[in-house]
């Protein structure tokens, strides 16, 4: 008889798991509590333009890199990528000096820095050598799973010890917004991440709908159903095993699996009355903390005010601290431009309790404070991003804004926060969350499990379905 799978939450993670799971036989049920399929990779529209919440650029897309080889595994091949400026994808300014960081391979890395930092050629070999060997290994977590022990290292330890010129190393995490530069990050996070995008770096036509589009389709495509506007509300057992999924209508599914793409904590919440699914787990992974989130500042430009730009601007103040920088304040900005032209995002790290006096007020509904509070924000973010945008304050048409608060209602991830749960080197095994439940049955996907963003999800999505299906059933693209 033919297997059911309900998987819970069509953000990315859910997608790539409905998509191989009905390629494989299952009959799958994709439900989303929102109206829209997506989560962090919904688009929208504003002043005529289409905006993206949570993708910007990827790295490692190229032909045989590890992201290319994922989504060619869960056919996406074929998606409007266009690939930044190699020699120049990320330009970082910390004061008043600016370094232009490529993305084309291992040696362009070491050739375009030491040409800025001599002395640290040797230095910048051995870094850029090692985030080699760790973006060549990823898939390695496929034939043997198992904590990578460079989830115990810290990132910023590492970082300390390789590369000796402090200014280098504040340039070499200066364009790392892609990630939470917490002193708990572990290397492997940081070396994998940074890994992809030295290979190279792409942004994506018709933003990330265009990957939910095609995710869509291939699901139905293989018989699946995805349901929107119905939400989990609860993972029901018979104390052996997951049989069914209750949604917000009130109706049943029954299944023999039950996929959680939400954040872990919402996860646990669905299932707090659920035979086999005990209290002590629930409770760990409910109390793990989360990343910082985000605010977001969407630009409407004049037409034709401002030629499009092929690489991301980071621009920080000079005393901008990387890895603990002051908060309540914008020190850095990151600027992604569009490829279609006339706008652009302005982003900026925000922690939760920034906007936590608004968290009980309806969305649309938090009052003249709170709009305010954006109206400034957004001004600090301008007027940071306009030190290497000249002329921006002229060319800007209309703003729009997002806080933590907005990605809360959306997307349901804890306090807003922009990668999920936070890994702690210190403490590895608590905070990689595997995806596997107590409960026979019940899985967890998504960017809170090992590692974030799409690579990261993308990533974690094969090991899902590894546990699932078994490793043979799992196949990798060349
Ligand atoms: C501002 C920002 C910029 C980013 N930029 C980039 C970038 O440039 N490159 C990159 O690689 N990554 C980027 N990321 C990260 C990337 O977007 C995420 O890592 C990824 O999209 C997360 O996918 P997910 O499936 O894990 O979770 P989500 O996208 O959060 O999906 C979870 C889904 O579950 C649904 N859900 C929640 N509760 C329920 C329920 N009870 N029942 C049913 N459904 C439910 C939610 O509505 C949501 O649709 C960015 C993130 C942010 C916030």
């Amino acid at each position: 008889m033919e297997k059911k799978a309900v998987i819970i939450g069509a953000g990315l993670g859910g997608l790539l798991c409905g998509e191989m799971l009905s390629r494989s036989g299952f009959k799958v049920f994709l439900v989303e509590k929102q109206d829209r399929p997506g989560g962090c990779l919904q688009t929208f529209r504003r002043g005529g333009m289409v905006f993206d919440c949570g993708f910007h650029y990827v790295g490692g897309m190229g032909p045989g890199e590890p992201l290319g080889r994922i989504f060619d595994s869960f056919s996406l091949g074929g998606l409007p990528f266009v690939r930044m400026d190699p020699e120049c994808s990320d330009e970082v300014t910390i004061g008043n000096d600016t370094f232009c960081i490529p993305s084309d391979g291992p040696e362009a890395l070491v050739e375009k820095m030491s040409g800025y930092f001599p002395s640290q050629k040797d230095n910048l070999e051995r870094y850029a050598a090692f985030l080699s060997k760790v973006g060549d290994g990823i898939f390695g977590a496929l034939s043997s799973p198992g904590m990578n022990p460079l989830f115990a290292i810290g990132a910023k330890d590492w970082l300390e010890e390789t590369i000796s010129d402090p200014v280098l190393r504040k340039v070499l995490t200066a364009n790392a917004m892609k990630m939470e530069l917490s002193p708990s990050l572990p290397l492997y996070t940081f070396a994998q991440i940074n890994s992809s995008f030295m290979m190279s770096s792409w942004r994506l036509m018709g933003g990330g709908d265009s990957i939910v589009t095609a995710l869509c389709d291939a699901v139905r495509d293989a018989g699946g159903e995805i349901i929107l506007g119905n939400g989990a509300t609860r993972i029901i057992s018979d104390g052996q095993r997951v049989t069914s999924v209750e949604l917000s209508s009130g109706e049943t599914i029954p299944c023999d699996v039950a996929v959680a793409d939400t954040h872990p904590a919402v996860a646990m919440a669905l299932a707090e009355n659920t035979d086999g699914v005990r209290k002590i787990y629930r409770r760990r992974i409910s109390s793990l903390e989360s990343t910082c989130g985000m605010f977001t500042v969407n630009v409407v430009l004049k037409r034709g005010s401002m030629p499009y730009v092929n690489h991301n601007l980071f621009v920080h103040r000079e005393d901008a601290d990387m890895w603990n920088p002051a908060r309540g304040k914008v020190e850095s900005v990151m600027v992604h431009f569009y490829p279609e032209g006339d706008h652009l995002d302005i982003m900026t790290p925000m922690d939760f309790p920034e906007v936590s006096r608004w968290a009980d007020l309806p969305l649309g509904h938090r009052g003249e404070g709170y709009e305010e509070f954006k109206r400034s924000k957004a001004e600090e973010c301008i007027c940071l991003a306009q030190k290497r945008i000249p002329g921006l304050t002229e060319a800007i048409d209309r703003i729009y804004t997002s806080t933590p608060l907005t990605w809360r209602d959306y997307t349901g991830s804890a306090d807003g926060s922009a990668y999920g749960v936070r890994k702690d080197f210190t403490a590895p095994e608590q905070t990689l969350i595997p995806s596997r439940t107590p409960l026979p049955g019940f899985f967890l996907t998504g960017q809170s499990l090992n590692l974030h963003g799409i690579l990261g999800v993308g990533m974690t999505a094969l090991l899902t379905c590894r546990e699932i299906l078994g490793g043979d059933a799992v196949r990798i693209a060349r």
